[in-house]
């Protein structure tokens, strides 16, 4: 052994080649941490030292080849200054830059994953191999970065600007075919052969047959398009990724505008000026809260993945109860993912139309090449269409999908607890009506749960998995690991009315209307709330859940919490659906809507709405953006507040997971919980005090008043 440490090892394989391979101590996965990148300091300065050395081959001892930078290290680099930030990522690329250098050629084995610092330092050796069960890709934008160790430099000159800007602004995974065409990699092999091909290839360089001093010193000359060419390619890069990426999320521009400075400079000098631009963008608040977000994704998925090891039940067959929207969605989502499933109603035009769905949504994926038809035909297969109970003897979980009336639910769950087995788990699919309620009147309540899918089902991540007062952990835990087996991201919550997600959105909704009551177009409403990071507007996400549905939920709502989500004032929504004015579902709302030539509904203006809610609405008055955002946001972050307060959620970390999953809070402020961080609990909670008149929505709670009074925050 040449070197040995808690990272790498080098090893002499004869004839003057050496293997270095990195194999983390302690972990399950290779990342390259502020310790392990020292190691590879040592372990580069090692080899140097020994004599004879001929060519090197860069492998990994684990089935990942390297899953980045640790992004752990990250939490505290915005705090740290840009100074610091930059300070920190030259050092690391003086340590690539002395690996890049050593005086023979470097072949990276990639033998699995190969992400961010992975490719980067895979970057810094002249050839790549990849095996065909890898993917690479630089994903730094999602957290609001850009390739900060030589990524940035490197990449536009070995597979030139046009495809390094794709790689870097688009954050994408690359299979192998795609990094093989774009040049990213030299050959791609099977698994089994990969070793060999590294080894035989870095002979050939040893032997002359490769030129990889040239390959070296591509990547140490500027990029070798010439100056006019250069301004063309950045030029138009810069309109399609600045339009993609828009102005919330700044690293895709800034890693561009690097490039574009960097380009016709030398190594040393580009990587200063990748560390100019590397900083600006890890010390914006978007980064911030990005990097947060990866965090809570990891502490969310680690809750659940708690839940589930803590169910010993095997879900082999379900059973949803309702083919409706949400009913058909389900059943394909549970087929689709390798679980049997039973979908019963009592129309059979309702079974065909469920099943009707499921065969569309599956057929675009055939002709996307996502799945083959035979694919296809046993998914299908594996949904059981049934108007009655027979075969609920063989099922392990029922999901309650019927229409949102707690009398024809607690109906169905009478007739249906009679007809499972003792251990069958009932999940109901409610958005509202409390889950300790409806258990009221069962036989088995312990094995009674909430499991609320958001619409549409195959789209969105998030199920919250509710507790009642009298669940069991084995059906919260079954319920889990059913949910993560459909491919979602299940957080387990207390039982309320609207339970986290919509008890927190149906205050939002009630700043909108109040509003709109107090004269504001709701066009402008959307329009700021758009700007702020909504996917949609309120008055454009009322009118695509359904005006009607909106309504109603916000009638449980206000039974739940009649202090402060009870409205004295007829709403605008009420209004409309007075005018039987459902929204999307029925070509109009607050807006129209028309089937574009895909099929799918476009929205237009629709003066005629301002007409019917005349009656409801004060004379119309500007409101500036920011007191817009106010009297939207404060009520739904304070029933967040509520939330963590009453224990209904675990943890800030969930409660912002839960936003961004189940409703697209804009994931560049992190959730409810990061956006008052980033405020200021104070300013926060002094913002909430301006518009206390509005009533108790406004009234910031306990938990964010004590916090402002210490000083706290609800992370670091
Ligand atoms: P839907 O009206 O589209 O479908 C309800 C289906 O249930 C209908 O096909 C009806 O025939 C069937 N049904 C009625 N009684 C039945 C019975 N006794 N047995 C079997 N089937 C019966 O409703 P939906 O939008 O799919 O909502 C279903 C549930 O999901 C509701 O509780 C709703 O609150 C909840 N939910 C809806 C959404 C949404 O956006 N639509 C989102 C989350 C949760």
């Amino acid at each position: 052994m040449l070197y040995s440490g808690p990272a790498f090892s080098a090893q002499a394989l004869g004839d003057g080649i050496v293997e270095l391979k990195f194999d983390l101590a302690g972990d399950s996965v290779n990342k390259l941490n502020q310790a392990a990148l020292k190691d590879l300091d040592a372990a580069t300065q090692a080899i140097a030292k020994v004599p004879d050395v001929k060519g090197v081959i860069l492998t990994s001892g684990k089935p990942v080849f390297i899953v980045g930078a640790d992004v752990t290290e990250f939490t505290g680099i915005s705090a740290a200054g840009g100074e610091a930030v930059a300070k920190g990522v030259l050092g690391v690329n003086q340590m690539l830059g002395r690996f890049e250098d050593l005086p023979f050629p470097k072949v990276a084995a990639i033998n699995g994953v190969c992400l961010g610092g992975g490719l980067e330092l895979a970057l810094a050796c002249e050839y790549r191999v990849m095996s065909t069960a890898a993917s690479v890709g630089f994903p730094e934008v999602k957290l609001g970065i850009f390739p900060g160790f030589g990524g940035s430099v490197r990449m536009p000159r070995v597979i030139g600007i046009d495809n390094a800007v794709e790689w870097i602004a688009t954050g994408s995974d690359k299979k192998p075919d795609a990094a093989l065409k774009d040049g990213a990699v030299d050959a791609v092999v099977a698994p089994e052969l990969l070793r060999d091909a590294a080894l035989a290839m870095v002979k050939e360089a040893i032997a002359g047959k490769l030129d990889w001093k040239a390959k070296r010193a591509e990547k140490l000359a500027p990029v070798k398009l010439n100056a006019l060419e250069q301004m063309m390619a950045f030029t138009s890069s810069m309109a399609v990724v600045g339009g993609k990426a828009g102005p919330n999320y700044p690293a895709p521009m800034l890693a561009l505008r690097s490039m574009q400075e960097s380009a016709g400079k030398g190594r040393d000098d580009a990587l200063a000026i990748e560390a100019k631009y590397f900083a600006k963008a890890a010390t914006t608040p978007q980064a911030t809260a990005l990097v947060g977000l990866f965090l809570a994704d990891q502490a969310v998925k680690k809750a659940s993945g708690g839940w589930a090891k803590k169910s010993a039940k095997e879900i082999k067959q379900a059973a949803v109860l309702g083919a409706g929207i949400m009913g058909g969605g389900i059943a394909y989502q549970s087929a689709s993912k390798g679980t049997p499933i039973i979908m019963k109603d009592i129309r059979s035009e309702a079974l065909d139309l469920g099943l009707n769905e499921a065969g569309k949504l599956l057929s675009k994926q055939v002709e996307k090449g996502k799945i083959t038809p035979e694919q296809m035909s046993a998914t299908l297969a594996r949904i059981r269409p049934t108007l009655n109970y027979g075969d609920f003897k063989e099922v392990d979980i029922i999901i309650e999908a019927v229409v949102e009336n707690p009398k024809v639910k607690k109906a169905v769950f009478a007739e249906v607890e009679g007809m499972v087995r003792d251990d069958t788990i009932i999940a109901s699919n409610t958005s509202t009506i409390s889950i300790s309620f409806l258990a009221e009147g069962l036989k088995r309540p312990q094995n009674f749960v909430g499991m609320h899918f958001f619409n549409p089902v195959h789209m969105m991540p998030l199920v919250e998995v509710i507790r009642g007062k009298q669940s069991s952990d084995e059906a919260v835990a079954a319920t889990v690991k059913l949910a993560q087996k459909m491919g979602k991201t299940p957080i387990v919550v207390n039982d309320c009315p609207g339970f986290m997600v919509n008890r927190v959105l149906f205050p939002y909704f009630a700043g909108f209307h109040m509003l709109l009551r107090d004269g504001a177009d709701f066009a402008a409403v959307d329009k700021v709330m758009e700007k702020f990071g909504w996917p949609m507007g309120p008055a454009y996400l009322m009118d695509v859940v359904g005006m009607d549905t909106g309504v109603h939920a916000a009638g449980v709502m206000a039974e739940g919490f009649p202090d402060r989500m009870k409205p004295d004032f007829q709403s605008t929504t009420e209004v409309l659906v007075g005018h039987k004015r459902y929204g999307q579902k029925t070509g109009s709302g607050y807006y129209t809507y028309a089937p574009d030539k895909k099929g799918k509904p476009k929205k237009s203006a629709y003066p005629q709405a301002y007409d019917l809610i005349k009656g409801v609405v004060a004379d119309r008055k500007e409101f500036t953006p920011d007191e817009i955002v106010a009297r939207c946001m404060v009520p739904m972050v304070n029933e967040v507040a509520r939330c963590l307060e009453e224990k209904i959620v675990a943890s800030p970390f969930e409660a912002d997971m839960s936003l961004i999953y189940g409703i697209g809070f804009p994931p560049f402020r992190g959730g409810a919980c990061r956006y008052v961080d980033q405020m200021g609990v104070a300013n926060f909670v002094a913002l909430a005090d301006q518009y206390k008149s509005l009533g108790k929505l406004y009234d910031a709670p306990k938990l964010l008043r004590d916090m402002a009074a210490a000083g706290k925050k609800f992370f670091g």
